[in-house]
């Protein structure tokens, strides 16, 4: 009778572990149509070899920093004949993607086979590893020599500050201090953050590769089409609003998912084949 128990104890460990084994295995791969098994991350090897590798990238970056420089002057020169006494200047940016490289972060989850989670992403920040964006510091050393401040606002987690502000001292940004990081508490919605800055300073320039850098109201929600509201707002582009280019992840992403990150990478897949237009 003993030995039968134990028989069954071990025969319903087997059993257990095996699936545990087989869910894990259908947590990490991508089933196919015709039913063949891809990584994960695999949508990300094109994204992440273009943001990281490409030329082009390289160009956009420079391009639009040296454009950011023509339109700032061109505020300034405006605001020259202006008697009323007004609020100091400030520029708002946002960091990943926009003036930090954090593109080897996505090339470790394609090497695992694996997606983002906070756990590794923080290991990342903490590494204070990442790399300046092509004439992002260049640009930020423009600005600051024009009189105007410079506040980062940034979803990083506030756990994250001290790593975040040395990583961007340690690659050559100024304004790299607690005044003027402003990283998430309790929300990913920066409406706050942006208010405390438009508090005390004119903000003239906003920068970010998230339209949410920009305005709330560019989160995604199912009744909005985002590229309607952007078409809707296109004078703001190129004026008040920078953008940068992020094929990697972003707000964008959560269109094709109708906003809801918690499906299977399976199913993730396939709706973003779906999302795609044919005709
Ligand atoms: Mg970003």
């Amino acid at each position: 009778m003993k030995k039968l128990f134990f028989i069954v104890v071990i025969a319903v460990f087997a059993l257990s572990s095996c699936c545990d084994k087989e869910k894990n295995v259908e947590k990490d791969v991508i089933v196919t149509k015709d039913s063949s098994k891809i990584s994960n991350s695999e949508h990300l090897v094109m994204a992440t070899t273009w943001f990281q590798k490409s030329a082009e990238a390289r160009a956009i970056y420079y391009q639009t920093f040296s454009y950011a420089k023509l339109v700032l002057d061109e505020k300034l020169k405006k605001d020259r004949f202006k008697i009323k006494k007004q609020k100091p200047k400030a520029i708002i940016t946002d960091i990943d993607e926009t003036v930090l490289n954090n593109s080897p972060y996505n090339a470790r989850l394609i090497e695992n086979g694996t997606h983002y989670n906070s756990e590794t992403w923080t290991e990342w920040i903490q590494e204070k590893k990442a790399e300046a964006l092509p004439g992002a510091v260049d640009f930020a050393h423009f600005v600051k020599e024009k009189g105007i401040e410079i506040f980062y606002i940034s979803n990083r987690s506030v756990k994250n500050l001290q790593a975040t502000l040395e990583n961007l001292k340690n690659v050559g940004f100024p304004f790299a201090d607690k005044q003027h990081i402003l990283l998430k508490d309790k929300t990913s919605d920066k409406t706050a953050r942006r208010d405390s800055v438009l508090k005390n300073y004119d903000v003239i320039l906003y920068l970010g590769d998230n339209l949410r850098d920009f305005d709330e109201n560019f989160k995604y929600a199912k009744k909005m089409n985002r590229n309607d509201s952007v078409t809707m707002h296109s004078n703001l582009f190129g004026a008040k609003y920078i953008a940068f280019p992020n094929p990697m992840y972003g707000e964008w992403e959560k269109a094709a998912y109708k906003g809801d990150f918690s499906i299977s990478d399976t199913e993730k897949r396939k709706m973003r084949i779906d999302f795609l237009d044919k005709n």
